[in-house]
């Protein structure tokens, strides 16, 4: 048997990227999932078609995380297309790097806006809609423990997704749910690579112990993991998935 069968996940952010793997390892492993997405519309029916190519079940539904009536009909349209939502992975985000001193207001208002904003949104969903026994996984990063110049909006913004993992841990624990958060390190995809020259990559990829950059499929299996009724009794927690890294 398969460890999610019987399970609906909805993964925020899943047309590309970690999203789109954990979409499709969650749908291997059993669940039915949501594949959210935002602009990439052809990119999530992709991953839709690769899910059921693969035997799975998903549909996609377009929604902003950062607008709370996007959020709602997400919610209430998975709902009613598939009966209930059992995990919740809050994958959407967006990353950037500069000083402090060079970004701009409306540059931190969009980060803050999507990465944090977007995590409550859909919190404030699954605090009455997710159904009992459910899983939570947010996504932060290692950068949180790194602190690295540069980084400061999109680290705040993980900061503050670590500490609404915490509280909302406490808040649904009657319910059965558990919440946890992940904490990649430097992950191969579009939001790591953009902008970043050969040298970074290379200094970036040797910043672990395993001296290569992680894999969307790392991340996933410790979702899928986090997914799972093994993992009830963890919750609260922010694991680092990163190598070593920190
Ligand atoms: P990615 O390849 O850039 O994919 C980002 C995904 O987020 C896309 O599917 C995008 O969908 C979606 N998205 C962006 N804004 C959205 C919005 N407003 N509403 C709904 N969806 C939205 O990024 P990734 O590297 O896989 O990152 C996934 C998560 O892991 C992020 O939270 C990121 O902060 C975290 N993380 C990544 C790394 C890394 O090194 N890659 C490390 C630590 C943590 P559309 O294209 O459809 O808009």
């Amino acid at each position: 048997m398969q460890i999610l069968n019987g399970k609906v996940a909805l993964v925020t952010g899943a047309s590309k990227g970690i999203g789109a793997v954990t979409a499709f390892k969650l749908a291997q492993n059993g669940a039915k999932v949501i594949v959210n997405y935002n602009g990439s519309h052809k990119a999530a029916e992709q991953v839709v078609a690769d899910i059921r190519n693969a035997g799975g079940y998903a549909i996609a539904v377009q929604a902003d995380v950062s607008k709370e009536a996007d959020v709602k009909r997400l919610f209430d349209d998975s709902i009613a297309a598939l009966g209930k939502i059992d995990i919740l992975v809050n994958n959407a985000g967006i990353m950037l790097t500069k000083p402090i001193g060079q970004v701009s207001g409306d540059e931190f208002d969009q980060l803050i806006s999507i990465n944090v904003k977007g995590v409550f949104n859909t919190l404030h969903q699954a605090a009455g809609k997710l159904a009992d026994k459910g899983s939570v996984i947010n996504l932060s990063s290692t950068v949180t423990r790194t602190m690295f110049p540069g980084y400061g909006p999109y680290c705040a913004s993980k900061g503050a997704v670590e500490q609404l993992t915490r509280i909302f841990a406490k808040e649904v624990g009657g319910r059965g749910i558990n919440v946890n958060a992940v904490s990649p390190g430097p992950t191969e995809t579009e939001l790591f690579l953009n902008g970043k020259t050969q040298e970074d990559i290379e200094r970036l990829a040797g910043s672990n112990a395993f001296g290569r950059l992680g894999q969307p499929d790392d991340i996933a299996s410790v979702i899928v993991t986090l997914a799972s009724d093994d993992a009830k009794w963890i919750s609260g927690q922010i694991i680092g998935v990163n190598g070593a890294m920190a």
